[in-house]
């Protein structure tokens, strides 16, 4: 077995609010021996290198924070390899600092503290280490596994120090991978830009990204065509653990997505189409579902308003039989009707419709509008919505209603649907002009009122 090449490790920093993780991320970037050379201005790109003088290099995600730490992870991104816990040595282990151990464990990832502040006159390591003991975390010099190192993100000291110890404790990791591969390796994160249209930072995890790879990320696929460091370099290439902007995405990609390589334009182009029709769909059944719960109280509604209106006309058919004393004024509680003579005075008319439309938003349309139409003697009952073509099932259950039709938006009805429609005698009625429908609609609502006597 082949020993794959050591990379560099990717880091972390977290700890509480104000102990200086920012700071201390502006620190480290000055230390970089790259961003000396280049004597140009770094750029913010979401991670930089940071190399040594022993030539040893160091990546870090330049997000502090728990959110950018837990969002990645939650998208399935295990980017990070050593998170530096920084707790201010005049402040002591707070509650982000607990929540970042947590983060830390949850994720199997090493820590390092860097106790910071210490320049200040109230610093008090031992505070420190008594917080940090509490949530077991055992630091070398109580005999545990833990390193801690002393620093001043402010005044830049002991960052040498910090710089070995991540080192250090990359070495001890074995962090390797292999680089004549393609590339694999995740977004951390992507804007568009004036003249460079759609870019986004790459981490490579394990291969080599070169100009001119084809790759995939989320629903976003690129033919590499420029790649820039955050020195404003560019880059031919880029090996595992290497953070690297890269320019020719034809959609934005998301942070945290995973980057893949593909063999050709094709494939790429077959993969995100196929992420895309399944977002899609995925969003249409999340629509769908909020319809859903839309329509179920909307019914809710319609259905206390009609029983209302009903009981109310009862009253007054009860009132006209001498059945009650007074004219009622407001709807009594409901009383059933007892024989089919009481049933028939219930002239409350609504038609029954089930509405299947071509997409989730029209269907959302279309229903809304029909929620509309009507007034207190007249309503449209929506019974049913979907998405996609009629179906038989969808003419069975407006024929279990009685006198449903089938309003289609945008769809077609096949023979076989056409042909169980006929008979059940089931009309479907298919329209693409939102106004037509109404119209269609409104006037088969009139022809069901009673002539007026
Ligand atoms: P963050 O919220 O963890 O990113 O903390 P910041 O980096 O924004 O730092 C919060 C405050 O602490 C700022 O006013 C910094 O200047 C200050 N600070 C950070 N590091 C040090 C340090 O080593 N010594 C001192 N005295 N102040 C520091």
């Amino acid at each position: 077995m082949s020993i794959y090449p050591l990379r560099p490790p990717v880091v972390t920093i977290m700890g509480h609010v104000d102990h200086g993780k920012t700071t201390l991320l502006d620190s480290l970037r000055k230390t970089s021996v790259a961003a000396g050379e280049a004597g140009g201005i770094t750029q913010h790109i979401g991670a930089f290198s940071v190399t040594l003088p022993s030539k040893k290099t160091i990546t870090f995600l330049d997000t502090p924070g728990h959110a950018a730490f837990t969002a990645m992870r939650a998208r399935g991104a295990h980017v990070t390899d050593i998170v530096v816990l920084v707790v201010a040595a005049d402040d002591g282990v707070k509650p982000q600092t607990i929540e970042a151990i947590q983060h830390a464990k949850d994720a199997n990832v090493p820590l390092i503290v860097a106790i910071n502040k210490i320049d200040k006159h109230d610093a008090n390591l031992d505070i420190v280490r008594e917080g940090l003991l509490k949530h077991e975390i055992f630091l070398e010099e109580d005999g545990g596994e833990t390193q801690s190192i002393q620093v001043s993100a402010l005044k830049g000291k002991g960052l040498d120090d910090l710089e070995e110890a991540i080192v250090a404790l990359a070495e001890m990791l074995d962090i390797r991978a292999e680089v004549d591969i393609g590339c694999e390796g995740y977004v951390i994160e992507s804007q568009v830009e004036k003249g460079r249209g759609n870019v986004a930072t790459v981490l490579v995890k394990r291969g080599t990204l070169k100009v001119g790879s084809i790759i995939v990320a989320g629903r976003s696929w690129c033919k590499v065509r420029n790649m820039v460091d955050e020195n404003g370099k560019t880059m031919k290439q880029v090996l595992p653990g290497t953070p690297v902007k890269v320019i020719g995405w034809k959609e934005l990609p998301n942070a945290g997505d995973e980057v893949l390589e593909a063999e050709n334009e094709d494939l790429a182009k077959k993969v995100t189409e196929n992420r895309t029709l399944k977002h899609i769909r995925e969003q249409q059944v999340k629509d769908l579902e909020v319809i859903n719960e839309k329509r179920r109280q909307r019914k809710e509604e319609i259905h206390e308003e009609r029983s209302q209106m009903r009981d109310m006309k009862r009253a007054v058919w009860m009132y006209y039989q001498g059945l009650l004393p007074e004219y009622p004024s407001r709807p009594p509680p409901v009383v059933k009707p007892t024989n089919e003579d009481e049933k028939q005075k219930e002239y409350d008319i609504y038609t029954s419709v089930i509405v299947i439309g071509d997409v989730s938003g029209t269907v959302e349309a279309v229903v809304n509008a029909l929620d509309e139409v009507g007034n207190n003697e007249i309503r449209v009952d929506v019974i049913d919505f979907g998405v996609g073509d009629v179906t038989e099932s969808d003419i069975q259950m407006a024929a279990a209603t009685e006198g449903g039709i089938i309003i289609g938006f945008n769809v077609k009805a096949g023979k076989k649907v056409q042909s169980e429609a006929s008979r059940l005698k089931v009309d479907i009625l298919t329209f693409n002009i939102i106004y037509k429908l109404l119209e269609e609609v409104k006037s088969r609502l009139t022809s069901l009122l009673p002539p007026i006597i």
